[in-house]
């Protein structure tokens, strides 16, 4: 090892070229070792981000972004060419890599001797770069990657072209140089377990080379969940039947509901909370509102906790299909989409609390303290789950969660070594999820047979109607979703007195419904609805028994799109035949028929 030499940008550059030319993965770790073997401790970070194109782990959201014309614009002040022969040479290669090397040489047989690129340098500068803000930004960024490609040999262009326009690509897993670093400084592929879980808990490459090149396993043994450093998310495997999941597991788990949202994993230290997502990108500023959410019913001073974010009507406490999340996916007028788009959290999990590593406790043990720490509340609350041994009990519980508007369940094992697997996809945690779900495309009319109290905003009307199709043959109507979206205020304020002279006293005799309404109604009037998706239900009535035993069909989602059917009398509805073909039809559609 050449330890205190500067490791010259060149030594990299080398290796690249050569594991550019290799597929194969093992030559690839071996090309790596010998890279890493010959970097010095102080620069071993920056070489392991730099094997990635970057210079910062993902989650500190710190990117070099240069944009091809300003790369060109570069290249045009070091070559002394014309930026249209620099452009028609792109044209041909379609690399700035290839290109810069090309123009570099050309120029490189006028120049004099330079001291050579360091990899600190080299680093140095995109630093610089990447961190370039306000009016002279581009100018600075311009001058400096020329000053980089007018100390650079040809090979070395290319590969600072292509890194710093993001371009790199040497197909170098995360998990390769994790074996690289075990077999060069772990004594060996041995050593890769640990290196890697490492790695799952702070998703800091650098830290891990860094660690390991100094302190060796020792240190990496060391290594405990830390705040601000994102922990790699727990994946669940999937099995279809409930006897299998408990088989699996045991003869008994903890069920949970799968929400169907966006998952977050959010670090509370004393007051500031950061939130990442699933890929682990700081997504704070796009949910200021889970952040208050998590400052204000979190009772630990520090905590890593993982929830499940979903958008919510909060006037009907109904939760809302994944896609409307989407809006939240925004960096300017995020105060409006808060207001349009509100979001509940469901907490299912927490990996630190107070100084306390907890992955590898037992899922129980986590739960017991999760328990104690969220304060539930309209909007945050813990994920509902049950214990279950039973097939049965299983399947009954699915089915519920279906009902409230969930994907299906996750089951967790509870056993004592039911760890936290930062990274991996175990069979610790199994998915169960509908088989058959059907996406909605038309609306439909449905008759309004029952109606429930509203709470909140919605108080002294109706929060959500039930709504029915008709079914000819046995002139009965048929319940098929509770819909309370999609009501203007002015709606909610009139609907009562609409329905007023339609009240009766309890269920009509013409309708077939295993939900109790608080209101019922003789089926009257018919509103136009469209669903997000069609799915099997145990609770609704509507085709009952004509895909499954005890199963009726559901819509889920429903909105009201505004239109009343003053036009349709009840019998005119949409029939429950006709919901049975449209389900069946895009089941077909896509292919699960
Ligand atoms: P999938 O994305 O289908 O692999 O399912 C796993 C995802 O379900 C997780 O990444 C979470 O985002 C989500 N999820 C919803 N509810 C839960 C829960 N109670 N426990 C664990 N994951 C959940």
């Amino acid at each position: 090892m050449l330890w205190g030499l500067p490791l010259k940008y060149s030594t990299i550059a080398d290796a690249y070229e050569e594991i550019e030319r290799t597929t194969k993965r093992l030559e690839m770790t071996d090309l790596l070792v010998n890279l890493l073997k010959s970097t010095s401790r102080e620069v071993i970070d920056k070489v392991a981000y730099l094997t990635q194109g970057r210079i910062y782990p993902d989650f500190v959201g710190i990117e070099i972004g240069v944009a091809e014309k300003l790369a060109v614009k570069a290249l045009v002040r070091v070559s002394g060419r014309r930026d249209v022969d620099i452009e028609e040479e792109l044209k041909k290669t379609g690399d700035l890599g290839e290109t810069a090397e090309k123009f570099v040489a050309a120029k490189k047989q006028v120049t004099f001797f330079q001291q050579p690129l360091t990899v600190q340098r080299v680093y140095e500068t995109l630093d610089k770069m990447a961190k370039a803000s306000g009016s002279g930004a581009v100018d600075l960024k311009l001058s400096l990657l020329a000053g980089l490609l007018a100390a650079a040999s040809p090979k070395e262009a290319k590969y600072i072209m292509r890194t710093v326009t993001g371009n790199l690509r040497l197909g170098i897993a995360d998990m390769t140089v994790l074996d690289a670093l075990a077999i060069a400084y772990g004594g060996g592929k041995e050593a890769r377990g640990q290196v890697e879980r490492a790695y799952t808990i702070c998703s800091d490459l650098g830290r891990v080379a860094k660690t390991i090149a100094e302190e060796g396993l020792e240190g990496i043994g060391k290594f405990r969940v830390s705040i601000s450093e994102p922990i790699r998310p727990m994946l669940a495997e999937r099995l279809s039947s409930p006897e299998e999941i408990l088989e699996k597991l045991g003869g008994k788990c903890m069920a949970e509901y799968k929400y169907d949202g966006e998952r977050l994993q959010a670090h509370k230290k004393g007051n500031t909370v950061k939130l990442f997502s699933r890929r682990l990108e700081d997504i704070s500023s796009q949910y200021p509102d889970a952040v208050e959410l998590f400052k204000k019913h979190v009772k630990a001073e520090d905590a890593i906790l993982e929830c499940e974010c979903v958008a919510v009507d909060l006037d009907t406490g109904e939760m809302r299909p994944f896609q409307e999340l989407m809006h939240r996916r925004r960096k300017y007028e995020i105060e409006r989409a808060i207001d349009d788009y509100p979001v509940s959290l469901f907490v299912f999990e927490v990996l630190y609390v107070d100084g306390r590593d907890l992955t590898l406790e037992s899922y129980p043990v986590r739960r017991g303290i999760l328990e104690r720490i969220v304060e539930e509340s309209d909007r945050v609350k813990l994920a509902n789950g049950a214990l279950v041994s039973a097939p049965a009990e299983l399947e009954k519980f699915f089915m519920e969660a279906i009902e409230n508007g969930c994907e299906g369940l996750v089951c967790k094992s509870i056993s004592s070594d039911s760890v936290y697997q930062a990274g991996a996809r175990g069979w610790l945690w199994i998915k169960y999820k509908r088989d058959y779900k059907s996406e909605m495309t038309d609306t439909v009319d449905l008759v309004v047979v029952g109606a429930f109290h509203g709470r909140g905003k919605r108080a002294g009307t109706y929060g959500a109607l039930l709504l029915a199709a008709y079914t000819s043959e046995r002139d009965t109507f048929e319940t098929v979703t509770k819909c309370g979206t999609g009501f203007t205020d002015e709606d909610l304020g009139k609907l009562p007195k609409m329905m007023h002279d339609h009240v009766v006293p309890h269920k009509h005799s013409r309708v077939d419904s295993m939900l109790e309404a608080d209101v019922w109604f003789e089926p009257a009037l018919v509103i136009e609805v469209l669903g997000a998706e069609m799915t099997l239900s145990p609770i609704h009535t509507c085709a009952m028994g004509s895909v499954r035993k005890g199963r009726g069909l559901a819509i889920r989602f429903p909105r009201f799109t505004g239109n009343y059917r003053f036009d349709k009398a009840a019998e005119d509805a949409t029939t429950s035949a006709e919901v049975l073909e449209i389900y069946r039809n895009q089941l077909k559609r896509i292919g699960q028929s």
